[in-house]
């Protein structure tokens, strides 16, 4: 059942919007990427570290607990 819808789904342009990968417009679907194949390329450059983002360790300790329910 959901083999085929990935490709059927019209990907809707948003503009002004260029993917950051290629340059080309970026799709609603996508955004900020024109597609699946750019969006996987920028996730896959987080997994290999090009993006260094300095993460601070989160004590679970000390999160907030939410005592609503
Ligand atoms: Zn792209």
């Amino acid at each position: 059942m959901s083999e085929t819808t990935e490709e059927s789904v019209i990907d809707i342009p948003v503009a002004g919007h260029k993917c950051p990968i290629c340059g080309c417009e970026a799709v609603q679907r996508y955004k900020p990427f024109c597609s699946k194949r750019c969006a996987d390329i920028d996730l896959n450059r987080w997994f290999t570290g090009v993006y260094n983002i300095p993460a601070e360790p989160v004590d679970p300790e000390k999160l907030p607990t939410k005592e609503e329910e």
